[in-house]
């Protein structure tokens, strides 16, 4: 049926690039142009961190995180860094659905039985109008059929992490969630989901107040990019 609804939709309005305006063949985007963008190949499965052979790097094996699993889109570039600014910083709510068929076409979803999107402080929700994670977390939840589960809270305003180190990051990060335990009873594995994912200080912070609350046994943290 949504299929059929799909290609009704496509028919009436046709895909159209938010960038160029010529008409597109697939998504709401020029495909040559996500033909170009930078995708994490040579990475560890856990951090998504360069490692030369894919495999597990040394810092997540010394030091394993509170989560198990990194996916991630692109890397932070070109016109998809336009994107995202756009949806986060120029009242663009609308491609967050975009951001998210793009992110679902590279995602492993096998075993994820519900989204958690990284919540906003809410003064910030409010100045902003919308946590942009969780406008991708209900386009995403749409196209996978993965439920969206809103059991957090974030009760710290953590200052802006852009000129922060990641030792910084993670200080800064402390006691900054909140857990509602039972949303997530009966449920084993979840994925977080950002917009875009820099040191991974946030996911850490989230897995790590969502592992010592929960019975939750496997995390997997997901954003539509990743900063080099
Ligand atoms: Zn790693």
């Amino acid at each position: 049926m949504r299929a059929w609804l799909n290609a009704l939709e496509r028919w009436f309005l046709p895909s159209r690039c938010v960038l160029t305006g010529r008409a597109s063949e697939h998504l709401d985007i020029d495909d040559t142009l996500v033909a170009k963008w930078p995708v994490p190949e040579a990475v560890c499965p856990v951090c998504c961190e360069a490692s030369v052979l894919g495999e597990v790097c040394g810092h997540c094996l010394t030091q394993p995180p509170a989560f198990e699993r990194t996916q991630v889109g692109f890397y932070f570039a070109a016109e998809l860094a336009d994107l995202i600014h756009g949806l986060k910083y120029r009242n663009q709510p609308a491609y967050a659905r975009l951001l998210a068929e793009l992110l679902a076409e590279r995602l492993d979803t096998t075993g994820v039985e519900a989204l958690v999107a990284v919540p906003l402080y809410a003064k910030r929700r409010r100045d902003r109008g919308y946590n942009q994670a969780e406008l991708l977390g209900q386009s995403l939840s749409k196209i996978t059929g993965i439920p969206l589960i809103s059991g957090v809270r974030r009760i710290k305003d953590t200052p802006s992490q852009t000129r922060l180190n990641a030792e910084q990051r993670r200080r800064n990060l402390q006691d900054a969630f909140a857990v509602d335990e039972k949303a997530f009873s009966g449920i084993g594995q979840i994925a977080l989901l950002d917009d875009v994912v820099t040191t991974g200080a946030t996911m850490q912070a989230l897995a790590q107040s969502l592992k010592t609350s929960t019975e939750i046994k496997t995390i997997q943290a997901w954003a539509v990019a990743k900063t080099k």
